[in-house]
């Protein structure tokens, strides 16, 4: 199984395959240090890493100082002073090296290393946060709650590195060891579908299931299985398997009746077995479910239609419309009224569109109508406000995620940014609003 290595470092090796903790027999001289009292290396000392090192040097120089006043008492080691000498001189790797070879890691400074870790990752110093969670891991005095602590946040750090396989073996060693459960199998998940092994994604989120409080659930496991049953039964149908395809979607829908994806998948797959009037039933199953996929399965529907010989579209689609006036479908319908009853009655029903609806699209479909069929009710100015509308219109998203607002071109099942699944949908126009309402608006 090929594995994406992306940003593989130095620090980490260039082997992924390599135990995930190999590089500890270099972190294992640390605990061979001597130990510094306990306030010597306090969590002031890690704090200096994190700032720029003048001001890291001046703080050490001051608090050097106020050792010699006798205001504090300590055995100095002399590897602190060559620690201070390499921040000095402006050589931070080195410093860390040797403040991590001086700290003693104990039940008291455990978190600390943690945070720091966790710091460094977040800064982007991912061969950092590696070193100290190694660093952790190596010991054998944590509690197992601290181990698994460490051993999660070292697998975080392998995935930033694009160190997928390091990540994967000590997310599975979490769960083999019943640490960090819930948080492994999400990694491992993330692993997997980085990678498109649905198989697996489905397997790990079964897990999940198993563990997860429905009630407090951020997303409903439930939805996540049913698109790994779609994922797998698309995956089928590209290879002709018709049988196991469908029986992923019966799961799919067992396990998640709401799930819209999967009634699609089963439409396409009648179409494709010239099944036309089983897809039409679906469809419009589908159009009153989900009205705001409608973009994604207009087409298909239109298929239907077609295949079928139905003449009269603009019947069918006007029903729909009455229940789900959405823009895709009013594009659609208008066209077909106007090739069913003529370019007025076009205008007329996009007219009455607008009336209801702040939708950019319906203006430029009602001004291109216009202009191009009835010049008589073009005004002066229409083809540069068209003009000005296309060019607004090209720049607006036409769906976006309901979880964290990403906006997209087209539709994507699960969230290129939060990850969600079935978060994104079609983005549908305001009601026009009443004047008065507008104008508190404007206020506000
Ligand atoms: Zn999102």
């Amino acid at each position: 199984m090929g594995r994406a290595m992306v940003g593989g470092n130095a620090a980490t090796g260039p082997n992924p395959r390599a135990d995930p903790r190999a590089d500890n027999q270099r972190d294992d001289s640390a605990s061979g240090a001597p130990a510094p009292a306990a306030g010597f290396i306090s969590m002031l000392t890690w704090l200096f890493l994190l700032l720029p090192v003048a001001a890291a040097s001046g703080w050490l120089l001051a608090r050097r100082g106020e050792r010699q006043r006798g205001e504090t008492t300590c055995n100095a080691d002399p590897a602190f002073f060559r620690g201070l000498n390499y921040l000095l001189n402006e050589q931070p790797d080195k410093a860390i090296d040797v403040f991590l070879k001086l700290a003693a890691v104990d039940n008291d400074t455990v978190e600390t290393h943690l945070a720091l870790g966790v710091l460094f990752r977040r800064r982007g110093e991912v061969d950092r946060a590696i070193r100290i969670h190694q660093n952790l891991v190596a010991r054998t005095s944590l509690s197992s709650g601290q181990r698994g602590f460490a051993l999660y946040e070292l697998g975080r750090d392998y995935m930033l590195a694009g160190l997928f396989d390091r990540a994967e073996s000590l997310f599975t060693e979490l769960l083999e060891n019943r640490l960090q459960q819930k948080r492994a199998l999400r990694g491992l998940i993330e692993i997997y579908q980085a990678e498109k092994d649905w198989s697996r994604c489905l397997e790990m989120a079964e897990k999940l299931k198993l563990l997860t409080d429905h009630a407090r659930a951020d997303q409903p496991i439930a939805t996540e299985i049913a698109h790994y049953h779609c994922e797998l039964a698309e995956d089928c149908l590209r290879r002709d398997d018709t049988a196991p395809a469908r029986s992923h979607l019966l799961a799919a829908q067992s396990v998640d009746p709401d799930c819209i994806r999967s009634t699609m998948v089963q439409a396409q797959m009648e179409m494709a077995g010239g099944d036309a009037e089983s897809a039409l039933v679906l469809y419009r199953h589908l159009a009153r479910r989900g009205p705001r996929y409608l973009p994604a399965m207009l087409p298909g529907l239109l298929e239907c239609y077609r295949r079928l010989g139905r003449q009269q579209v603009a019947a069918e689609l006007g029903e729909l419309f009455r229940a789900h006036p959405s823009p895709p479908l009013m594009l659609e319908l208008s066209a077909a009224i106007e090739r069913e009853q003529g370019a007025p009655a076009a205008l007329d029903f996009l007219d009455d569109y607008l009336r209801e609806h702040a939708d950019l699209v319906g203006v430029e479909r009602l001004l291109d109508l216009r202009l191009r069929t009835a010049p008589e009710r073009a005004r002066t100015g229409d083809g540069t406000l068209l003009a000005v509308i296309r060019h607004v219109l090209a720049l607006q998203p036409a769906y976006q995620c309901e979880h964290c607002g990403f906006e997209a071109r087209a539709l994507h099942w699960q969230c290129p940014s939060c990850k969600y699944w079935g978060s994104i949908k079609a983005v549908e126009p305001d009601p026009i609003a009443d004047p008065a309402v507008l104008k508190q608006r404007r206020i506000a």
